[in-house]
């Protein structure tokens, strides 16, 4: 599950779902649960499930009147979370845990498309809390045993959605906190070209490729590392790769460029970013760089703590025109996708 999926919750629907996610980061839960859903539906629409039924079906309301430090927890708890499984290989094909992408239970999506087929037989554009709490009755019986301990049934549920006015929890989201989005995103570019000389060692995405020529520079030369910093912390609003590692600097000279990487890494996680997405083209005539992607792609996300398939490398020649096509040069953009949660 993820927000972007969302587009056609309300913004009361992202928010219950939100918050259902943070109790379930708080709990150490691998998925977000039902349970936690209903938590977050009370939290983000109050007056229709109030405080005093979630106590009676056995919860404990989540506390959202102070959204700044709400906000800040979350950052904190799925920054956390990513770091824990950055690394963790077995996770990755689960397509769950990372950044934005929120694991939900078999009976969370349940709930959902139940949440879906009622806001469309009740002719709303939009799905609402009203329509998850639906969708929680129909996918999880025991919940719905417990909340008849509050006076819900199936029949009060159905009369929430069909009271439900299109488009009215964007209207009372906007008056009492102001338009709230979840994330915002950014993007950044980077590029780099370094000389190539003979008997230098080839180094791009932080590995060594075997060739008789290699890039001239202060640092190692990795074009693929520097134009990817670049474009980290041009998302970031950050500068560039050349005022946070001068290359007047003795300290950076050979430096592995991983090393920049890393740190860029700490500059964003310091801005609450998280880096969504990687798309690079590394320009050069020989050699062929394909086979070495996998290794590449692979070091590039362990120093940034990030997931291989979260970074598309490509490579491309110069057709023979100019510096690059006559081999006397390496060169390589970046785009990178950033993400922080709004505050
Ligand atoms: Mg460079």
């Amino acid at each position: 599950m993820n927000f972007n999926t969302l587009q056609r919750f309300t913004d009361q629907a992202k928010q219950a779902f939100y918050w259902g996610f943070l109790c379930s980061l708080r709990e150490h839960e691998k998925a977000m649960s039902i349970e936690n859903l209903l938590v977050g539906i009370q939290a983000a629409n109050s007056s229709l499930l109030s405080s005093s039924d979630l106590q009676k079906m056995g919860f404990s309301p989540l506390d959202v009147t102070n959204l700044e430090a709400i906000h800040e927890e979350m950052q904190k708890l799925m920054l956390r979370s990513r770091l824990e499984q950055a690394g963790q290989s077995e996770e990755r094909k689960g397509g769950g845990g990372l950044g934005f992408s929120f694991p939900s239970d078999s009976s969370v999506k349940l709930a959902f498309d139940a949440a879906e087929k009622n806001a469309d037989k009740f002719g709303s554009k939009w799905i609402a809390t009203a329509h998850l709490l639906f969708g929680i009755f129909i996918a999880d019986s025991s919940l719905a045993a417990k909340m008849a301990a509050a006076g819900w049934n199936e029949q009060r549920a159905i009369e929430a959605c069909q009271n439900y006015m299109d488009g009215a929890e964007q209207n009372t989201v906007a008056e009492q906190i102001g338009k709230w989005e979840p994330r915002i995103s950014r993007c950044g570019i980077g590029y780099d070209l370094h000389r190539l000389e003979a008997g230098r060692k080839l180094i791009i995405g932080g590995i060594e490729v075997p060739f008789d020529k290699g890039p001239v520079g202060h640092s190692d030369g990795d074009v693929l590392a520097h134009a990817l910093c670049d474009a980290l912390l041009g998302a970031a609003g950050l500068g560039d790769i050349g005022t946070h590692f001068p290359d007047t600097d003795p300290k950076w000279k050979g430096a592995n460029s991983l090393l920049f990487l890393e740190h860029a890494r700490k500059l964003l996680d310091a801005k609450h970013f998280q880096i969504e997405y990687v798309d690079a083209v590394v320009i050069m005539e020989r050699p062929k760089l394909g086979p070495h992607f996998p290794k590449m792609r692979e070091t590039l996300a362990k120093s940034l703590a990030v997931f291989p398939e979260q970074i598309h490398v490509k490579a491309k020649t110069n057709e023979g025109v100019d510096a690059v096509g006559r081999g006397e040069a390496i060169a390589c953009h970046v785009a990178a996708t950033l993400t922080r949660l709004n505050r």
